[in-house]
């Protein structure tokens, strides 16, 4: 890693296990990202952010951490080239996010669009929950990072993000770059019930998934709603199993659209369920066989975490004395 490569920072939530629009929408283009050597990265798992929503239930955390750091190496992610970390292991994000709420205000955070669909639907009311993207903003400027690979959900946050950057500069002076989205080719996977593929909307595929539950949620999922009979002609545009055979059947997408649209009665919903099924199986069984490899061995996980937290202490601590110092704090006058 030398200075003048450019900072990538990114993360996951420890809400669950990895899926499809994880991968999709993140997790591919960050093992592209690595392997193109351009880039000093680090991959954090927010522990503390899985607090805003799970906070009575933390129990859980440590394991799932685990298993995103198999789903992390699993899919590609290398720990000599990229530093995985836990977020709770580098307590300069809490310090900067303390610091930058200082200057933010509420109404920012609330009109968040992410913020307004989880209240509605989740009746998340906490404080801590308001301040989730500051915290995000705190977790991608202490590594004064130049881009942020994510996927199209996280767009405001980091509209969000630069807006809170170029406040801080202004009235302390320069300290952080304005960090640009670097977003994939499939930036957005439609779940079982049509809404974002997500961890806590129980309506994802996991990659890790064994195959009986890929085919059981795959069978699951909503097509074309007003295709009733397998004679109706389909619209593949709002079909969220379409959008998923655009990525995993592509050799076979032109007839799948010619069939549906034109209602050919040989070919229905069912069939096009049966092929994705296949296909996401066929695709993710050597992943699944190499994460259950990986979680045999926890002290292995455990060490490469922390490593990689402790590469990204260095850099977090450098931030905050540049912070502290332009804030006159105490501790560097
Ligand atoms: P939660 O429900 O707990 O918010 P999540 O499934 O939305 O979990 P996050 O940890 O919030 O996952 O997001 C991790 C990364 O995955 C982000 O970069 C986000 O953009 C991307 N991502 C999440 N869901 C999708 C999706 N359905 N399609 C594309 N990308 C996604
Ligand atoms: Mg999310």
């Amino acid at each position: 890693m030398t200075d003048k490569k450019k900072v990538l920072l990114s993360g996951m939530q420890p809400t669950g296990m990895l899926h499809l629009g994880n991968y999709e929408g993140a997790l591919k283009n960050w093992v592209d990202l690595q392997n193109s050597g351009k880039y000093e990265i680090y991959f954090c798992i927010v522990d503390w952010h899985a607090l805003t929503t799970a906070y009575e239930n933390t129990a859980d955390i440590v394991e799932r951490i685990y298993q995103i750091t198999a789903d992390y190496i699993a899919a590609g992610l290398d720990p000599e080239k990229v530093a995985i970390f836990v977020q709770s292991d580098v307590k300069q994000h809490a310090e900067l996010q303390l610091l930058l709420s200082m200057i933010t205000p509420i109404p920012w955070l609330e009109r968040v669009p992410s913020y307004k669909e989880k209240v509605e639907t989740l009746g998340l009311d906490s404080y801590g929950f308001l301040g989730y993207p500051l915290l995000q903003t705190a977790d991608i400027i202490i590594y004064r990072a130049d881009g942020v690979p994510v996927g199209k959900d996280q767009l405001p946050h980091l509209e969000l993000t630069r807006e809170i950057v170029r406040r801080f500069n202004y009235i302390y002076g320069d300290v952080f770059p304005e960090p640009e989205a670097l977003l994939s080719d499939a930036p957005y996977i439609p779940g079982a019930d049509r809404r974002k593929m997500s961890k806590s909307y129980d309506n994802h595929i996991c990659m890790g998934d064994p195959p009986d539950k890929i085919k059981k949620r795959v069978m699951s999922y909503y097509t074309d709603e007003t295709k009733i009979h397998r004679g109706d002609s389909g619209h593949t545009d709002t079909c969220p199993v379409f959008a998923l055979l655009k990525i995993y059947a592509p050799d076979e997408i032109d007839k799948i659209k010619s069939d549906c649209e034109s209602g050919n009665t040989e070919w229905g919903c069912v069939k096009c369920k049966k092929l994705l099924a296949d296909r996401i199986i066929e695709k993710f069984t050597p992943f699944r066989e190499k994460r259950e490899q990986l979680l045999t061995d926890r002290e292995k996980l455990r060490k490469i975490l922390a490593d990689g937290a402790e590469r990204a202490r260095i850099r977090a601590e450098e931030t905050m004395k540049l912070v502290r110092k332009a804030l006159k704090m105490w501790s560097e006058q």
